[in-house]
């Protein structure tokens, strides 16, 4: 049998397991599925990995109806604070027992700290920041295919790796997370026999209050500005859409270059540098469509745009075409909330 491991993430407040780690867990379930499709005779099991003090039942169950087929606790208490070099140590530990065919790592400031000291004491590669991940036949071989965009330019590259395990870490917001499979699988806790020193020590912890950050991940109706707002050299329609998306509770959102150009906070910055949405709605207001920002946002349900330009490209990711001034309709719609 071969396995897929996905290495989950926890919120050390409260050992509940984020979002991103059950997004990984259906990606990997349906990636089974298709390898199923490729070769017949092919099963993968999908493993998740956590490194934890404790796991709550419910959590667990989540984890097996998100399409975990095991759960594996690496428990102790010493988890209880996040170094990385404890954490990648104990998951390698486990690891040499239990290897697997394709390792899942979330791209979170955690994940992408465990992810490259885990491939490389594996001297295997890394595949950072995909956004889509399938299996390939090659030479009658079954290979995992991650694909990212490529470091300043408009492709995307599938990489396959030489070797084994294939790794890659994986953005949250990317793939849809799903409880739809049974709530039960193999629970197993696996106590680690030896720990590495750390020579880093937690001196003390400080909450980050989020005022740097926008919370994307539940927005229902996303309203984003491009640079199609700036015409007349001020941030005055920036403002406007920030106002727009208070009254109607929605969130504002913005493109690199308007960021770039000091328009707005780098908070709101969507796209491949910035932030993953998949609102229910998303309108684009004078947004081009660079193949950065639509990594972003394509999986939103409904795309809006309203672009001057009928053949911007973001209009082929479109589900409505609005030609027509995006400042004209925020003042529009202003002027129909009575807003000033
Ligand atoms: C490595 C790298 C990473 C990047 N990461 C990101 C990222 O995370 N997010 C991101 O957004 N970008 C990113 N970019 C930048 C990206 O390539 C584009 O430059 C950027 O998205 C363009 O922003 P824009 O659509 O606001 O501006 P523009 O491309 O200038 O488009 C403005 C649009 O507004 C339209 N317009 C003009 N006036 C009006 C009007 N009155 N009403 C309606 N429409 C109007 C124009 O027709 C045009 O289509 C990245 C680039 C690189 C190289």
């Amino acid at each position: 049998m071969k396995k897929i491991t996905v290495y989950g993430e926890l919120n050390l407040e409260n050992n509940q397991i984020n979002d991103v780690t059950f997004e990984l867990i259906s990606k990997a379930k349906k990636l089974a599925v298709e390898a199923k499709k490729l070769k017949q005779d092919i099963n993968y099991q999908i493993e998740a990995v956590f490194i934890a003090s404790y796991l709550v039942d419910d959590e667990i169950k989540k984890t097996y109806k998100s399409g975990a087929d095991r759960v594996v606790l690496i428990k102790d208490s010493v988890f209880d604070i996040f170094y990385s070099t404890i954490y990648a140590n104990a998951f390698l530990e486990y690891y040499k027992n239990n290897p697997a065919d394709v390792i899942l790592f979330p791209a979170t400031l955690k994940g992408r700290s465990v992810a490259p000291r885990v491939t490389a004491q594996l001297d295997t590669g890394l595949v950072a920041d995909c956004t889509e991940a399938e299996f390939i036949i090659k030479n009658e071989e079954i290979l995992f295919a991650p694909t990212r965009p490529t470091f300043g330019s408009e492709l995307m590259a599938t990489i396959l790796s030489k070797k084994a395990p294939f790794c890659a870490t994986i953005r949250p917001n990317i793939f849809k997370k799903e409880f739809i499979y049974s709530d039960n699988g193999e629970f197993v806790e696996y106590i680690p026999a030896s720990y590495y020193e750390e020579r880093i020590k937690l001196v003390r912890s400080i909450l980050d209050k989020n005022e740097n950050t926008v919370d994307f991940s539940n927005a229902n109706v996303v309203l984003c500005g491009g640079y199609g707002l700036y015409g007349d050299k001020s941030d005055e329609y920036f403002i406007k859409l920030k106002k727009l998306s208070k009254i109607t509770d929605s969130k504002f959102g913005a493109t690199r270059k308007v960021v770039d150009f000091n328009l707005v906070d780098s908070k709101y910055q969507i796209g491949q540098t910035g932030s993953n949405v998949e609102a229910k709605l998303y309108i684009a207001f004078g947004v081009s469509g660079a193949i950065q920002h639509i990594q972003g946002m394509k999986n939103s349900k409904t795309i809006v745009a309203i672009n001057t330009d009928e053949n911007a490209e973001i209009f082929k990711y479109s589900d409505y075409k609005i030609v027509a001034d995006a400042k004209k309709v925020i003042d529009d719609l202003l002027n129909y909330f009575n807003i000033k």
